[in-house]
């Protein structure tokens, strides 16, 4: 009994280690981008553009887990509400990484509408990856963030 004891003990620390590791290994920092709401705004093929109007900045780079590679040519379609709240073509973008998987994208502050913080919508797309949809959610007064998104292969 004591020595199934010991057993099971041994091999709860061997998984805790391995849990432990895979947490602190240098991929780590390229864990995938955690997903949120699509919400009903969503329009394909908005037009390609780095600027739907000013006062907010975001940049950062495109990712895979595998590798924590940045992803060149990946494709981020945004959209956001203006300045009163309200969704409009005029805040709606699609962009492409460039060969270091970088973007940076500048827009309006958008405006509150009931019921949420202040954010803006981003779908991330990439060859060989899974398409993520999720949200960014600025600080009152901030004017520029950083936003580095992770994809994970198909
Ligand atoms: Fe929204």
């Amino acid at each position: 009994m004591r020595r199934v004891s010991a057993a099971l003990i041994v091999a709860a620390s061997v998984v805790w280690t391995a849990v432990l590791s895979a947490a602190q290994a240098p991929g780590g920092a390229c864990q995938p981008t955690r997903a949120d709401m699509l919400g009903p705004f969503y329009v394909e093929g908005a037009p390609e553009r780095n600027s739907t109007g000013k006062g907010l900045a975001v940049e950062g780079v495109v990712r895979s887990t595998r590798e924590c590679k940045p992803l060149a040519g990946a494709k981020l379609e945004w959209w956001s509400a203006n300045a009163g709240g309200e969704y409009d073509d005029a805040h709606r973008a699609t962009q492409v990484t460039d060969g270091n998987g970088r973007f940076r994208y500048v827009t309006d502050v958008p405006g509150k509408y009931p019921g949420r913080p202040v954010h803006l919508h981003v779908k991330v797309s990439a060859t060989g990856h899974k398409p993520l949809v999720t949200q960014i959610y600025p600080k009152p007064g901030e004017n520029s963030v950083g936003f580095d998104v992770v994809l994970q292969p198909q």
